[in-house]
């Protein structure tokens, strides 16, 4: 049986992808934590887990790093970060695979992911020769005044496990062009894509020469490793990408020092489909949205608004949708859902579907399925009477709860009343509609999309959300100002010193 032949080499089929990627092997053996594929069930790895004090090493030598590469001009750091792409380029095929083994992803998505590593160093290339500022008129005679962008010193960079790696870069391309330094720490989920990916940094170092030593570096270990580093002081900025959970603790933490928080936390998005929507083009988008990445992106679609008019006509074709889909092995071709991340993710998918039939809900789907030791489901498509509480609470999962409506005004009100506020998406073919629903008063969220769904998005625009998303800014538009500190400067070319408002000085 092929399942039981890949059941036995997804640990081996790791350690052949970590050796080619010149992982060391003390790093992925012997360690205490046991790292586990949700593909097959099996160990792949055992790794250490960094001790307090390892955690502050690196922070002191990203620190002195930083003292040297904030020197090196920006052009020259992005060269590093075009070779670091060439590197990311050459090994696409390896690293999506261990994406895929130790996130579950289907093959496709992660060759997506590392493809958008590659795209934002590209970004980050460009971006090395544009990081400028604003020249201002002064009221002042002879003046001349300016904004000048510095690099910060070092980036603490909390991941999620969904996507183990895209979200580094994101971070990392940015903050090594702005002139920064970076410390690492993966999920505890996902350690090995992390060190596959510094091993490629440090390929990439050794070809650009003299990249002071601890400009990136990886922390492996659980939620006390990414406490020290957000309680570290010679830590500035520190971008945590998680559950809103892990933003409440981490925020106040970095509040109570003055340290600037980049908060990526949990969504959940919804979609409305209104009555001159495209039903062929929203059917997959919302599938793509729904069901992509098990339902484990934080911009999953996991709230359908459907006018009462298309409600009849959308509906069955959305069941057959959901199926049909393929559930399994997500090295397999033509799967397109692979597991949930570990047990407890599929606990709480149970619960939620439990809960969802307590309040009325009527569940297609959502059945667990037996397949090798990995965690897998069968999405679930939910016919809800309304918003209630189990809709409007995050389960990271491939639930799809459905909520007919009439006026596009409550759709809209329903949409956004949920804590979070990521994304969020209309089908139509009324520009009114599209108009309104991206207005001040259409959704309030980051990231509002005609259809399309409200997943996918590409790194050129500023990715982020609102409310208990936690309001941070990633990739593109101008996120990368938060890795850089403003100096506005003023500058007297004249001979009289003028005071600014009129006031008068004189001695
Ligand atoms: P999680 O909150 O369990 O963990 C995220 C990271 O935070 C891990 O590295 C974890 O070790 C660390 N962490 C947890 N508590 C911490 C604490 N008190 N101090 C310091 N670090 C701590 O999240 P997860 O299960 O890995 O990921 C899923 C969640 O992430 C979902 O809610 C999803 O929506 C969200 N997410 C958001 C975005 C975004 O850009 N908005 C992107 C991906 C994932």
């Amino acid at each position: 049986m092929t399942a039981q032949t890949k059941i036995t080499s997804a640990a081996a089929e790791a350690a052949d992808i970590l050796n080619r990627l010149g992982v060391s092997e003390q790093l992925w053996t012997g360690g205490a934590r046991r790292v586990r594929s949700p593909v097959t069930g099996e160990i792949m790895a055992h790794v250490h887990d960094a001790t307090t004090g390892e955690v502050a090493a690196a922070i002191e030598a990203a620190h002195a790093a930083f003292l040297t590469w904030r020197n090196v001009p920006a052009p020259r750091r992005g060269e590093l970060v075009r070779l670091f792409g060439e590197e990311l380029q050459a090994a696409k095929a390896d690293l999506g695979a261990l994406v895929t083994l130790e996130v579950g992803k289907v093959v496709s998505e992660s060759l997506g992911e590392v493809q958008e590593m590659i795209d934002i160093c590209d970004y980050a290339v460009g971006l090395s020769r544009q990081l400028f500022g604003l020249t201002i008129a002064t009221e002042r005679p002879d003046h001349r005044m300016m904004e000048t962008w510095h690099p910060m010193g070092v980036v603490g960079i909390i991941s999620a496990f969904n996507f183990p790696v895209a979200v580094w870069s994101w971070n990392a391309a940015l903050a090594v062009v702005c002139g920064d330094a970076c410390v690492w720490k993966p999920s505890e989920k996902t350690p090995l894509t992390a060190l596959a990916v510094q091993s490629l940094f440090d390929r990439a170092c050794a070809r650009f020469g003299n990249v002071p030593a601890g400009l990136s570096s990886v922390v492996i270990g659980g939620r006390e490793v990414g406490e020290a580093l957000v309680d570290h002081p010679r830590v500035p900025l520190v971008s945590a990408t998680g559950s809103t959970a892990m933003g409440r603790a981490v925020g106040p933490r970095l509040a109570q020092r003055f340290a600037r928080a980049l908060l990526e936390l949990g969504g959940n998005n919804a979609a409305i489909v209104t009555p001159t929507a495209d039903l062929d083009l929203t059917l997959r988008g919302v599938a793509f949205s729904a069901m992509g990445t098990a339902g484990q992106r934080c911009t999953t679609l996991r709230r359908l608004f459907v006018q009462e008019g298309v409600y009849d006509a959308l509906l069955p074709r959305l069941k057959a949708a959901y199926g049909s889909v393929k559930v399994g092995d997500p090295r397999e071709a033509g799967t397109l859902v692979g597991p949930l991340i570990d047990q407890a993710g599929l606990a709480l998918m149970l619960t939620a579907l439990a809960d969802a039939r307590a309040e009325g809900g009527q569940v297609h789907g959502g059945q667990a399925v037996a397949l090798a030791d990995g965690c897998y489901a069968r999405p679930a498509l939910v016919e809800m009477p309304g918003q209630t509480d189990v809709v409007r609470r995050e389960t990271f999962a491939p639930i799809l709860y459905v909520i007919k409506y009439s006026d596009l005004g409550e759709a809209i009100a329903l949409q956004n009343d949920v804590p979070q506020g990521l994304s969020s998406s209309i089908f139509t073919n009324d520009m009114r509609e599209a108009e309104l629903f991206i207005s001040a008063r259409g959704s309030d969220c980051g990231i509002a999309n005609v259809n399309i769904g409200p997943s996918g998005a590409e790194i050129g625009g500023a990715f982020g959300g609102e409310k208990e998303t936690g309001g941070g800014r990633e990739a593109g538009s101008d996120s990368w100002k938060a890795y850089m500190r403003r100096a506005t400067n003023t500058l007297n070319y004249g001979s009289t010193l003028p005071l600014a408002q009129g006031v008068t000085f004189d001695v």
